[in-house]
């Protein structure tokens, strides 16, 4: 049995960034998963077996990826120098082009306070590349996870990714755990 993580309130950075489940989670609720999929199983890739091999960006149908970088941030530390949005030896930590990591500019940095970061992904630039996700789970906690967002997936009858997959990530999942994302199952918070 996994041993949960237990995190102390008190040990929280300060109101405001952590909201309950987080805004990287609380977007994709139920309401965002079309309707054509009702009673029908939908393709997801698991996050603990994915080693981001960039497929995930390329062999979609769509032409833009169904999948996407979550941000799952009731795990994110929040840090200064984060190993997923700077690219390997930036000489820098500032939000300037020549420092990022995401090709696509899909990551925002936002100063909360010292020492304190907060990362947004903005679905609509990111390719799901996995760049971010990898070097979040080298360096960092992997709290950057890629999910296929079920409000733009089509629900192939083979889904072109899952083929392609070296890890054997996808496989189809009932409608109610339509996203699995790894860790955040074993986050508590204790008073
Ligand atoms: S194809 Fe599989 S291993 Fe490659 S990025 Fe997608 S889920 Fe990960
Ligand atoms: S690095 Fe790739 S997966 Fe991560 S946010 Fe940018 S485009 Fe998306
Ligand atoms: S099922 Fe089709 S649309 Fe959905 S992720 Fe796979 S290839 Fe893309």
């Amino acid at each position: 049995m996994k041993k949960d993580k237990i995190i102390n309130r008190r040990d929280f950075i300060q109101t405001g960034i952590r909201t309950g489940i987080g805004a990287g989670l609380g977007i994709i609720g139920f309401g965002l998963i079309s309707r054509s999929v009702e009673g029908k199983t939908i393709w997801q890739l698991d996050p603990a077996k994915c080693v981001q091999c960039g497929n995930c960006a390329t062999e979609c149908v769509l032409q833009a990826s169904a999948v996407k970088c979550i941000h799952v941030t009731d795990m994110c530390g929040y840090c200064d120098l984060c190993s997923g949005f700077f690219r390997p030896g930036a000489l820098e930590l500032t939000t300037g082009a020549e420092n990022k990591l995401c090709p696509t500019g899909a990551i925002v940095r936002t100063y909360v306070e010292e020492p304190y970061f907060e990362y947004r992904i903005i679905e609509e630039l990111c390719n799901g590349c996995g760049k971010c996700v990898q070097n979040c789970g080298a360096f960092g906690n992997g709290s950057l996870q890629l999910q296929v967002r079920q409000d733009l997936c089509v629900n192939c009858n083979q889904c072109a990714i899952a083929r392609s997959c070296p890890a054997e990530a996808y496989s189809r999942v009932e409608p109610e755990t339509a996203y699995l994302l790894k860790g955040f199952e074993e986050l508590k918070i204790t008073d």
